[in-house]
């Protein structure tokens, strides 16, 4: 079965890259609220990861405030990071995804 990239990403997928090989590299983004004496703030993880050699990049932000962040989150700076690192890696890695087993 053919999967659509746009229709089937996964929760917390905020952008997809697709390998010179045909696998994709995922942007995930989380975001865990946290407490301190000051107000809330919010830890926010973003990572990489190639679904075809399973090669991943991770930046973490702590105690950033969400209210700033915008509503393009793959637009800001805290994605830097995982947007080169993705768009490099797309570009040169020829591992293949391992197929998805039938159910
Ligand atoms: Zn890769």
């Amino acid at each position: 079965m053919l999967i659509n990239p746009e229709t089937a990403w996964p929760e917390g997928v905020v952008a997809r890259y697709l390998t010179v090989a045909g696998a994709t590299v995922d942007i995930h983004a989380i975001g865990l609220d946290r407490q301190t004496g000051v107000g809330t703030v919010t830890d926010i993880t973003v990572t990489a990861y190639c679904q075809g050699c399973r090669q991943k990049n991770v930046s973490t932000y702590l105690g950033m405030d969400a209210s700033t962040l915008g509503d393009d989150f793959f637009a800001s700076s805290l994605c830097d990071d995982a947007r080169d690192w993705a768009q490099t890696h797309a570009e040169k890695c020829r591992a293949l995804p391992r197929p998805e087993v039938a159910q």
